[in-house]
């Protein structure tokens, strides 16, 4: 099985979201999409956090056309 990136809650506390994403609190903001907790800011910045990113991904594409 894949391992899924996990989507950090927006509740969740900047500074333990930054360990989590390995920057800065002041680096943290939200994704684009679901609003949890992402690198928004900075030289790696994602706008779009890990999990939409995932999800979005295309791993396979049954349905080409
Ligand atoms: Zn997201």
């Amino acid at each position: 099985m894949e391992e899924m990136p996990r989507r950090i809650a927006p509740s969740t506390d900047r500074a333990a979201a930054a360990l989590l994403l390995g920057c800065t609190a002041n680096q943290v903001g939200y994704c684009g999409r679901c609003q949890g907790l992402t690198r928004r800011y900075g030289p790696a910045a994602q706008v779009v956090c890990a999990a939409c990113r995932a999800a979005e991904a295309p791993s396979r594409d049954d349905s080409a056309g």
